[in-house]
């Protein structure tokens, strides 16, 4: 089929049939792109990439395809980003770091003993947590600053 030949990747569509997706070839292509991507994508990343493929596909399609995935359990909405949401397939349990100058994120893979004492719990049983870290990155890092031109002083 025409269709499925232009899938590069062959993807595990089961958990996507049983939730009753209505596969159409942009969707696949945004399910492509997602499938083990660690780059903790944003609505837009995705669009940027998919449009290529599928010119005259809209933003809607993209955004409403990851909200009903992201209702259904299979994908994570990240909110750690403070200008937009960013999206990730992995939905096992781990933590996040966010480079607050370029804004990359990547995943912490450790589990913390964080305990809430019985009295600021308030009442909740504690089922896990989620923990966002934020600094900078490596490259960010050992970016040089711009030189100082006279004029700064
Ligand atoms: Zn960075
Ligand atoms: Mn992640």
């Amino acid at each position: 089929m025409r269709n499925n030949s232009e899938i590069k990747k062959s993807i595990d569509l089961g958990k996507y049939r049983e939730i009753g997706l209505k596969l159409t070839p942009q969707r696949l292509a945004i399910l492509e792109y997602l499938d083990g991507n660690t780059s903790h994508p944003s609505a837009e990343d995705i669009y940027r990439v998919v449009k290529r493929r599928f010119p005259t596909m809209s933003f809607a399609t993209v955004y409403n395809t990851l909200e009903i995935l992201r209702k259904r359990g299979l994908i994570l909405e990240l909110i750690i980003d403070p200008e937009r949401k960013r999206y990730d397939p992995n939905i096992e349990p781990h933590h996040h770091i966010i480079c607050i100058k370029c804004k990359r994120i990547v995943d912490v893979y450790m589990d913390f003993e964080v305990k809430i004492p019985d009295a600021h719990s308030h009442g909740f049983k504690v089922l896990g947590n989620h923990i966002e870290f934020y600094g900078l990155c490596n490259e960010c890092r050992t970016e040089r600053p711009p030189l100082r031109g006279k004029k700064d002083n």
